[in-house]
């Protein structure tokens, strides 16, 4: 059976301190205590309720902490500054020198050089592997794996994880599966369907406005404070911790991600939809013609459709700079990287956010040159964006089956 539709969202239920709609902003960096001994004892982690210091943590990041553990069906959740901070303190807690990470070989190009480069000074390998074959993440699983992981929806590629699948077989050899739901929050409820630990990039369609970078954490307790512990945790001593007044403005978002993502997802579905009547290299998971599509709709929930991301390869990345410029000039969205924004955003992965993927991997993996990647914004007549979309490609020749064949 499908998941339901998640309503934590209407559920959450904040006051401020004089009864305000909103959390009171909690804006010290530091707080005092009546008695030394209790200082003390929260420094150990024993008083619950007590704050110490903002990078440890503080009111307005546990509301927001609260509201997204609830999003994802965890226990709680940790903030940091970026996704890649939330990405990388995850990293860093579960490995030791010498461990290995199996991972989606198609994942944001920042993780990937975090894994394949950055970690070689900690000794720590990482496997990548086709995460929708459950047979080949088994066969590099060894004795040293720490961790599975992926994204529910990847980046650039939009392949689709099994999370139920990967989430039995992390069980079977006692490993946690680590999920980055970034491109589908709300539609994949990856808490729910086993994933151990639940990252997003907030910065994206969770807080919705592309004016800030943020990342979350969502577990279990015991894991969220061994990230927060004074003397050993990667969170606390990474630093890269969240500003209280950002994640108060990233609460008051979250409050209309469920509008959002029905939005963007309707409007990525009729393009998609289109484009491939056009006769059009489109990927969208909302497609049929996905080879993802069974796995995202045997996990979804339904009424958040398939999300708002999807890819075009016009043959080459001439023409799909010479597309992206003049859609940009039509006023259809903005060449600039990132997702989630109410305006469509679109860029060539494999000159931007996939570049740190070496080119002979980038080929082997499926990125080819002329593939863009579309987030389809909450564009209110999606019908005449098409129109406009079509009349660009018509005037550059793309849509001429000759050309795309380039
Ligand atoms: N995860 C995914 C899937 C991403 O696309 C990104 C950024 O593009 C990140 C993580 C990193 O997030 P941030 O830029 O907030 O550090």
């Amino acid at each position: 059976m499908r998941p339901k539709a998640s309503d934590n969202i209407q559920d959450l239920q904040y006051f401020g301190e004089f009864g305000g709609v909103n959390p009171s902003i909690s804006d010290s960096s530091t707080y005092t205590f009546i008695s030394a001994k209790t200082m003390f004892d929260t420094f150990e982690g024993n008083t619950e309720g007590c704050y110490l210091y903002s990078r440890h943590s503080s009111p307005s990041n546990l509301y927001l902490g609260e509201a997204l553990a609830a999003l994802e069906n965890k226990e709680t959740a940790n903030v940091y500054a970026s996704g890649m901070g939330a990405i990388t303190s995850v990293i860093l807690q579960l490995c030791d020198s010498e461990d290995q990470i199996v991972s989606s070989r198609t994942i944001y190009g920042g993780t990937y050089a975090f894994m394949k480069n950055f970690l070689k000074k900690f000794n720590i390998s990482t496997s990548f592997v086709d995460i929708t074959k459950l047979d080949v993440v088994e066969q590099a699983i060894t004795g040293k794996t720490k961790m599975i992981f992926c994204e529910a929806v990847s980046n650039p590629l939009l392949e689709v994880a099994d999370i139920k699948g990967l989430a039995a077989l992390a069980k079977k050899y006692n490993i946690p599966l680590v999920v980055d739901n970034t491109f589908s929050p709300l539609s994949i409820a990856a808490g729910k369907l086993g994933a151990d630990i639940v990252i997003h990039s907030l910065t994206k369609f969770i807080n919705g406005s592309s004016d800030c970078v943020a990342g979350v954490v969502c577990g279990s307790t015991d894991f969220c404070l061994s990230l927060k512990d004074v003397t050993n945790g990667a969170g606390m001593l990474l630093g890269s911790t969240l500003d209280s007044l950002r994640a108060a403005s990233i609460l008051k978002n979250l409050r209309t991600l469920h509008i959002r993502i029905k939005k963007h997802s309707e409007n990525a579905l009729y393009l998609s939809q289109n484009f491939e009547k056009d006769g059009l290299r489109v990927v969208y998971p909302g497609l049929k013609s996905h080879p993802g599509h069974q796995a995202f709709k045997n996990q979804m929930c339904a009424d958040y459709g398939f999300g708002g991301l999807m890819t075009l390869d016009v043959g080459s990345l001439d023409k799909a700079n010479m597309l992206m410029e003049l859609m940009q000039e039509k006023n259809l969205g903005y060449l600039a990287v990132s997702l989630g924004f109410y305006k469509t955003l679109f860029s060539a992965p494999g000159t931007s956010t996939s570049s740190e993927i070496p080119l002979e991997e980038q080929k082997e993996m499926g990125l080819s040159d002329g593939l863009i990647r579309f987030s389809i914004g909450l564009d209110n007549d999606i019908h005449r964006t098409y129109e406009t979309m079509k009349d660009c490609m018509n005037t550059l020749g793309i849509l001429n089956k000759k050309a795309m064949s380039v």
